[in-house]
């Protein structure tokens, strides 16, 4: 028989073709009960920030939730316009505490998202890109310290003013810039426990995170300091990596399972009272790596036991506060929430309790507390025109309120959040919540520290 090369017929769809050809990733009933929970009711529209922005049904979870049933059932394939709605979701899990009918949305965009990075075919260069930042940046502790010293350079040395001055950079790259905090001169070794002060109440471990070592580790430092102070003995398991969050949020499903089970390997290894984390998004990952990892038979017994123990700083400390602190710091705050913290591990009120124990400071609440910062995860810089209006409207907020001080409990929030006071020129110090708890232990009102104070 004879077989000849020709073009495809006019009007042909191949995508459509591959799509009927290859297997349905959503096409499962796992997959079918969770979206047929949906009643389409649009409880929980107002609580999406993507509707207010763009006020389309396809921007809001029902319009997200029927373009996956429809996927799931075959009857769109799995490329654009349904790619460009899900990417467009900040994952940021509102609507799922909006939803009276208990949809899992944090679920159902996680997997959409796995979906279509199987049947993407990325160029070489994005390819090559992911590889870079997800695989050999994200999990290095020592590269990104490296990176963040030599950005330090560029702070230190002027460089940076006169780039920002003569607004050198393209838009892109200037949003990218714009997220660097003031970064430190050095860090912190982490090669032995940090001992307790006071009576010895227990023994924790940290979990150090990836950009928050690297570009914000005053966080980490302040976090250390505070459990010292309430007496705990703090571990720094040599082994941890970063959480996978970042991967998981593009789809990269793999990765995030491999990195999952290194931190789960680091952190069993030890006995701790609890795994303490300081970063929303970081903690509600680590929280479900029982789930990430059931179908792992090496791990899904382990993976539950490690999730188990994980516990976010503000959740640990409103429950272990022997020592309240003294010192004064009169200073009008504001707290963003980090979503991941109040949407996924609904830690809502602990943090907003911390404030409240500084003496001298002033809570004021904003008028949209559950609102998304525009961060979420990679959000801020793969979608950098729709993320500024998401911030836009959340520094009007801050505005609002008239607070000298925005008090965060994420990294990616604390850096959104620098970025966008100084973009919108609001007169405010952004910093995390255990920064201002450890500025009240450190003021000099709050009496002498006790012996081995660092
Ligand atoms: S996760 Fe956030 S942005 Fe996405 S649909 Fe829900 S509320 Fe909207
Ligand atoms: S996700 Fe929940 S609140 Fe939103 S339309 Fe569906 S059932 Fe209603």
């Amino acid at each position: 028989m004879e077989t000849s090369v020709t073009s495809p017929p006019m009007g042909r769809d191949w995508a459509a073709d591959r799509f009927r050809r290859e297997p349905n990733p959503l096409a499962t009933a796992e997959f079918r009960t969770l979206v047929n929970a949906c009643i389409h009711c649009g409880l929980c529209l107002p609580a999406c920030p993507t509707y207010d922005i763009f006020g389309t049904e396809m921007d809001a979870p029902r319009g997200r939730i029927a373009l996956m049933r429809a996927a799931a059932e075959g009857r769109i394939p799995l490329d654009s316009p349904f790619v460009r709605h899900i990417e467009l979701c900040l994952a940021c899990r509102a609507c799922e505490t909006a939803c009276p009918s208990g949809v899992q949305y944090g679920k159902l965009v996680e997997r959409a998202r796995v979906a279509i990075e199987q049947r993407r075919r990325p160029c070489r260069a994005e390819r090559l890109l992911r590889r870079l930042a997800l695989w050999e940046l994200l999990p290095h502790r020592g590269r990104l310290r490296l990176l963040a010293r030599l950005l330090w350079l560029y702070q230190a040395s002027g460089l940076q003013r006169l780039v920002r001055a003569l607004d050198l950079l393209p838009e892109r790259l200037k949003v990218m810039e714009g997220l660097l905090p003031p970064l430190p001169a050095r860090h912190p070794a982490y090669n032995r426990p940090a001992p307790a002060l006071g009576e010895r109440r227990g023994r924790v471990a940290l979990f150090l995170g990836c950009v928050q070592d690297a570009f914000l580790s005053p966080v980490n430092e302040a976090t250390v300091r505070v459990l010292q102070r309430n007496g705990y003995e703090v571990h720094f398991p040599p082994g941890q990596t970063c959480c996978g969050a970042a991967h998981l949020h593009v789809g990269e499903e793999a990765m995030a399972r491999e990195l999952a089970r290194r931190n789960v390997d680091a952190f069993l290894a030890g006995e701790y009272e609890a795994v303490i984390n300081n970063a929303g998004g970081c903690g509600a990952m680590l929280k479900e790596y029982g789930e990430l990892l059931a179908d792992d038979p090496a791990y899904a017994e382990k993976a539950r036991r490690f999730s188990a123990q994980v516990q976010d700083i503000h959740e640990f400390l409103a429950a272990h506060l022997h020592e309240p602190p003294q010192g004064e710091v009169a200073v009008r705050v504001t707290y963003v929430d980090s979503c991941h913290l109040r949407h996924a591990q609904k830690v809502v009120q602990q943090p907003r309790d911390l404030l409240r124990q500084i003496p001298g400071l002033e809570l004021v609440e904003l008028q949209a507390p559950d609102r998304c910062c525009g961060s979420a995860g990679v959000y801020n810089l793969v979608h950098p025109e729709e993320a500024h209006q998401v911030l836009e409207a959340k520094v009007a907020d801050v505005r609002r309120t008239g607070a000298q001080v925005v008090a965060t409990s994420n990294a990616g929030c604390q850096l959104q959040m620098g970025y966008g006071v100084q973009r919108f020129g609001l007169p405010a110090q952004v910093v995390h919540v255990v920064e201002l708890l450890d500025r009240a232990y450190r003021s000099p009102k709050a009496g002498s520290p006790s012996k081995g104070q660092p």
